[in-house]
């Protein structure tokens, strides 16, 4: 499966437990927001446990045909 990852800058506040989880994908920008740093940098099942840790569900994954896994 290949997934696709998108972060909703309005959504995200910082809280970085994304970062804490999935270090090698994410990380904050300069406005302390979330960014995609490597979307392949942690494996796929470590990404989508960081996605469903983001307190605010800022972070959405669909997979190849689109359906959204999370959240
Ligand atoms: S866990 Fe959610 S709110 Fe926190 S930095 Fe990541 S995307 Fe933003």
């Amino acid at each position: 499966m290949s997934i696709k990852i998108s972060v909703d800058r309005e959504k995200c506040i910082s809280a970085a437990t994304c970062i804490a989880i999935a270090p090698e994908t994410f990380e904050l920008d300069g406005e302390g927001k979330a960014v995609i740093k490597n979307p392949t940098g942690n494996d796929e099942a470590t990404i989508i446990e960081a996605a469903k840790s983001c307190p605010t569900q800022a972070i959405i994954i669909t997979d190849e045909n689109g359906k959204q896994l999370v959240p």
